[in-house]
């Protein structure tokens, strides 16, 4: 079968609610109406990895973006945009389309639009470095899978058209 060549870079808790800081979580698992999208568009999912997670594990507690704002924090978020531009330049590389990038809104971390959490604007600025330019969208923080979602769905819809087939 010949693969559709369209992939989507997701911040790591749309595919996994578990990583969320408690009591955040909105969905048991994945965003399934999100994932659902994305399946009927043939579109390849990849997850970035959840940089609170890996700083301070499951127990932690809520906290702003300027207490994340530390040197340990933001050489995590370095590594981990460092290493997701590499990814995507093997992709681009090989004409496949990257259809964009989906953060979580008010998130200190993956925030896109707006005030960008840490690890968008460290792997923003290294995608601008390797002259990467990326379609951006936010889940907004209405999303809650189980939960009448339309609205966000065709913005989703909306954003995946935006590109031409590679
Ligand atoms: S840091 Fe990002 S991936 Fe991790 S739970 Fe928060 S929004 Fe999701």
């Amino acid at each position: 079968m010949d693969r559709s060549k369209k992939v989507i870079f997701t911040s790591h808790c749309v595919l996994n609610q578990n990583t969320v800081v408690c009591p955040l979580a909105r969905a048991k698992g994945p965003y399934r109406d999100i994932v659902q999208k994305l399946m009927e568009e043939g579109i390849g999912i990849h997850q970035l990895p959840c940089p609170e997670y890996r700083h301070l594990g499951l127990k932690r507690k809520p906290m702003t973006k300027s207490q994340y704002d530390t040197v340990e924090f933001r050489n995590l978020c370095k590594k981990i945009g460092k290493d997701a531009v590499n990814i995507m330049k093997e992709y681009l590389d090989n004409d496949y389309l990257i259809v964009g990038l989906l953060g979580i809104k008010g998130s200190p971390s993956c925030s896109l639009r707006g005030e960008k959490g840490i690890l968008m604007e460290e792997l923003l600025s290294i995608a601008k470095d390797n002259g990467i330019s990326l379609n951006l969208l936010d889940v907004p923080g209405e999303y809650v899978d189980g939960k009448d979602n339309k609205e966000f769905i065709e913005d989703l819809d909306g954003f995946l058209s935006f590109h031409q087939d590679p």
